[in-house]
């Protein structure tokens, strides 16, 4: 097998990111955007010693799961990589890739694994999106999505996971950088001011945030932006410039300018009102996070009496969501905005038992520890690289009845189940929620007990 040869083939199976796997002499083949059971001709991309990664030339006869997808960008930018799979085809995908990472890469026994929490609408549904912007060689400002493993932007004029709204206003700053011939960024000179469009959404209160990040300090003539945003949208709560002069991958900077309305936007979930600044994170799908922070609540196993820890807690909402049938809530965040915001949603909601450190999951895991805290439970929701042998260690010696995981990652979610299995706490029951229909990610929640 080389490199351009074209070869017949049957998809048989699909890794966690969404590629076809097909065999050929033995040899796996990942080919995206197929089905299983669709019989294909690939070309071969790249040749590695027992894999392979090839590119979909022509289906021979194609998979009964197989359906049109109904997206103009799909399979050019990053973003789906099911628009292909009918919804409930996709939902078994992941659950099964939850399964698989904890029993093959974690070695997890002995645990439940629950039917996944679908979507009810796999479309329209992300409060947030961040479009990179730049310019066609003939000049045309581009606004879209990076495409898959790239950093060139893919046009993208209509996307269907977020609301119109974000489409409508991405359509009015384009033609406002254009007619006003702002200069746009570009990643190799590091040159030119706007660097992406970034919005967000209260899916309960309506209430929108447009964020301009840009390489500079000002943007000319913005208050004519600003005007004609409030003449189109009538929702439109807060309009802020975040300051990115750095040479980094990183979307935003550490400084915001609102240059108009609040410097935040509030929105409800779990029946209480949130504060959200732009640099918090916020869970992107407002409807399945309150299904994922339910379960989490179950799997906590709350009697009124217990003291729990909210590792990574963004704006505090997990704990504050617990926080009525706990005796005290204290979370642990990294981002000082964010922290910032947790205090004023425990007081806006009037909850009186929670309180918020900012600092490093790991270090304030460890101080906690050294000082005798003994919670009941340790909620963690970390990044997608999961929590460090640090933190993992440092949660065992404060030796809580239960630990709740939630992870946007099953395969670092399986290795730290595994290490908190050598450390004493067996993994019970597992719940995958679908928070991002189409996409390849899928969120799970773990339930894991102090072992006798
Ligand atoms: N539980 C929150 C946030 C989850 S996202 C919610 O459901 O909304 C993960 C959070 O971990 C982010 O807010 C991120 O800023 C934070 N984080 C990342 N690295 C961290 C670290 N080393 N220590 C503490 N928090 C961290």
């Amino acid at each position: 097998m080389k490199k351009n040869d074209i070869i017949p083939m049957t998809v048989i199976d699909m890794t966690g990111q969404g590629s076809g796997i097909c065999k050929v002499d033995g040899m796996a083949v990942f080919v995206p955007m197929t089905a299983v059971g669709d019989v294909i001709e690939a070309r071969i991309l790249k040749v590695k010693k027992s894999y392979a990664f090839a590119k979909i030339e022509r289906i021979i006869s194609a998979s009964d799961n197989r359906i049109e997808s109904d997206c103009s960008c799909y399979a050019k930018c990053g973003g789906c990589v099911y628009r292909h799979i009918p919804y409930n085809e996709e939902l078994k995908i992941k659950r099964k890739r939850v399964y698989d990472a904890l029993t093959r890469i974690g070695g997890i026994k002995d645990f439940a694994i629950h039917d996944i929490i679908g979507c009810k609408e796999p479309n329209g549904y992300r409060n947030k999106t961040q479009l990179p912007i730049g310019r066609e060689t003939n000049g045309e400002v581009v606004m879209g999505f990076y495409g898959s493993h790239s950093h060139r932007i893919i046009p993208c004029e209509k996307c269907l996971l977020q609301p119109d709204e974000f489409n409508e206003i991405a359509a009015v700053c384009r033609e406002w950088i254009e007619d006003n011939n702002i200069s746009t960024y570009n990643e190799q000179t590091h040159m030119g001011l706007l660097r992406h469009l970034y919005m967000r959404k209260g899916f309960d209160s309506g209430e929108v945030m447009v964020c301009l990040v840009i390489n500079g300090d000002a943007v000319p003539n913005i208050e004519s932006l600003v005007s004609s945003l409030n003449r189109r949208f009538e929702n439109i709560a807060s309009i802020i410039l975040n300051i990115n002069k750095e040479k980094t991958n990183v979307i935003q900077g550490q400084t915001c300018k609102t240059i108009y309305g609040s410097d935040f936007i509030t929105d409800t979930l779990c029946g209480l009102r949130f504060n959200i600044s732009p640099l918090s994170f916020y869970q992107i799908n407002h409807d399945q996070t309150q299904r994922l922070y339910a379960k989490a609540k179950e799997y906590a196993m709350l009697t009124g009496d217990e003291f729990i820890i909210d590792l990574y807690c963004g704006a505090g909402t997990i704990g504050l969501s617990m926080a009525d049938e706990c005796k005290r809530v204290l979370g642990v965040e990294i981002i000082p905005q964010a922290i910032e915001n947790a205090r004023e949603n425990a007081q806006q909601n009037n909850i009186k038992n929670a309180e918020f450190i900012c600092g490093d999951a790991s270090d304030a895991a460890e101080k906690l520890a050294k000082k005798g805290e003994t919670p009941d439970v340790v909620v963690i929701d970390p990044p997608r690289k999961g929590c460090s042998g640090d933190v993992i260690s440092a949660i065992v010696k404060m030796s809580p009845k239960r630990v709740v995981y939630v992870s946007c990652e099953p395969e670092t979610l399986a290795r730290d189940l595994a290490m908190f299995n050598e450390r004493g706490y067996g993994t019970a029951e597992v719940t995958p929620v679908d928070m991002f229909p189409r996409t390849a990610s899928v969120e799970t929640v773990a339930r894991l007990e102090k072992k006798r």
